[in-house]
């Protein structure tokens, strides 16, 4: 790690940067000419640091890198239709317990014994809560897209 300490490094730095060579060149001069590592971020940081200009340097990136604002915000998330609340814990049963039509989404990991949400399932194993808990957020289209990835 270099700490600049050296003035005849800094003055190096200073004089190259003053040629006009980039950061990565004056990194690999000085790392060269003193024989130590300088990497082209220290190198940028001095320059900041002291306020030497600064200049448009090294590769000129293409336009296509940069989209436009626009195409970069996320898409807005669907909004779900009519959220099922989460179902309370007070509607919980054991595997046992549970009858037909009530929702067997399990609530804990089975230990003493497994705990299903209860509440009722109108189609499906699950209630509405947690049927949509099973198939995940988005739309149908968004979910196929995801299992092919
Ligand atoms: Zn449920």
């Amino acid at each position: 790690m270099s700490t600049w300490s050296d003035d005849a490094r800094a003055d190096r730095l200073k004089v190259l940067w003053g040629q006009g060579k980039s950061a990565s060149e004056v990194a690999r001069i000085v790392s060269v000419e003193f024989g130590v590592a300088v990497t082209r971020n220290s190198v940028l940081s001095r320059v900041h640091r002291w306020g030497l200009p600064l200049r448009i340097t090294g590769r000129k990136r293409s336009a296509s890198t940069f989209l436009p604002a626009s195409a970069q915000q996320p898409k807005a998330k669907p909004l779900p239709t009519t959220p099922a609340p989460e179902p309370s814990a007070e509607f919980a049963v054991s595997t046992l317990d549970l009858a037909p039509g009530q929702c067997k989404w399990p609530l804990n990991d089975g230990r003493p014994q497994w705990l299903h949400c209860g509440a009722q399932a109108d189609d499906g194993p699950y209630c509405e809560f947690h049927a949509r808990k099973s198939r995940g957020a988005g739309s149908l289209g968004e979910r196929a897209a995801a299992l092919t990835r």
